[in-house]
């Protein structure tokens, strides 16, 4: 079992701004770095510009940062290192206002950088639940402003929890007849639906678990159907009729997943908001999804990260970004920069700027 670094193992190994950009640059470009323009290999690192590597076939500088998460950041390096580390290693979550505390910066800009971590936590590369799979719906109050005390409406959530047996952690084998014994959760999903009708259930079932699993759910109607169709599509339907208080046995696993997943909503966020529910619940999947495995979720967290598109506050928010932030305008020039002899332009190499000197009309 891989353990979080400790606090003194974390300082040790990422102590400046130069560690980190190493860190960076060694899980972006595993096999050496590549020209985003031209996926040229040949490249030289520039002194004048930290992080920076500028293409010897097409001329294109690109710093590490560049067209990540974190794009354009005013934020020292550290500041990155230091919020991913906190994220892997707060097994309840840290809010806005903690991590503000803990990094020295303002509540708005702690609050956006958890964002952008949040955004680029959505792991594209995970495989579907299988085996045996509890599955629930649940509601929870949410707020769009003010206090967790005064929640505005409810909002349905469906978890899916993929149980192994305890000892192995292989999928149990299926029984209609008795309850699955000595069984741990290992990975969760969760996400809102509009409703419980069929159709929302069965898109959530498709899109996060795969054909021929065993679905341990209640008798709710709405699941009826994912036993049928064709023979690589269809699921193992296992229902148990349970009456409410019952539930938390029979589907114990979700049941004890939702609960956690309230507790949390409740202490750290002080309540969920609306707008961001499928964010957080992301969030909190990726914690539980990876809390045996905490060392390696802050590689994972900044690797996925260094691999996520720009992320900025318009897209946090849900507002068009504005066409020079989060969306430069194609430069149809190469782009000039000031030196210490005139301006240059990227890519041109120093002896064709020679050349060009010498070919300016000499004066009068
Ligand atoms: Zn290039």
């Amino acid at each position: 079992m891989n353990r979080p670094r400790s606090l003194s193992q974390f300082q040790a190994e990422f102590p400046d701004e130069a560690a980190c950009a190493e860190f960076l640059i060694r899980h972006r470009w595993p096999a050496g770095f590549v020209c985003p323009t031209c996926r040229g290999c040949r490249a030289a690192r520039l002194r004048s510009r930290a992080y920076t590597f500028e293409c010897l076939g097409c001329g294109r500088q690109t710093s590490v940062t560049a067209g990540t998460i974190l794009h354009r950041t005013k934020l020292p390096l550290t500041t990155w290192f230091w919020t991913a580390h906190l994220i892997a290693t707060h097994s309840n979550g840290i809010s806005a206002l903690q991590l503000a505390n803990q990094i020295g910066v303002k509540e708005d800009t702690a609050w956006l950088l958890l964002h952008k971590f949040r955004a680029a936590m959505t792991d594209r590369e995970r495989q579907p639940l299988h085996g045996v799979v509890e599955i629930d719906q649940t509601e929870i109050p949410f707020r769009t402003v003010g206090s967790a005390a005064t929640p505005e409406g409810r909002v349905v959530i469906i978890g899916a929890v993929e149980i192994v047996d305890r000892d192995t952690w292989e999928a149990p084998k299926t029984d209609f007849n008795r309850p699955y014994r000595n069984t741990r959760p290992r990975r969760i999903r969760l996400a809102v639906i509009p409703d419980e009708t069929q159709a929302s259930i069965h898109a959530f079932v498709r899109e996060n678990i795969a054909p021929g699993t065993t679905l341990l759910t209640d008798g709710h109607s709405s699941y009826l159907g994912l036993n049928e169709g064709r023979a690589d599509e269809r699921y193992v339907l296992d229902q148990r009729v349970v009456g409410k208080m019952a539930a938390h046995l029979v589907l114990f696993w979700v049941h004890r997943v939702f609960a956690l997943m309230k507790r949390w909503g409740m202490g750290t966020l002080h309540g969920f908001r609306a707008r961001h529910l499928d964010r957080y619940l992301e969030e909190y999947a990726f914690r539980f999804n990876r809390r045996y495995w905490r060392r390696m979720s802050f590689e994972r967290i900044l690797g996925l990260a260094v691999d996520h598109q720009p992320h900025g506050y318009a897209a946090v928010v849900g507002r068009k970004p504005r066409p020079n932030r989060a969306n430069p305008p194609k430069h149809l020039a190469p782009r000039r920069r000031k030196t210490s002899d005139g301006m240059r332009r990227d890519g041109a190499a120093k002896r064709a700027m020679q050349e060009d000197t010498l070919e300016r009309p000499a004066p009068g």
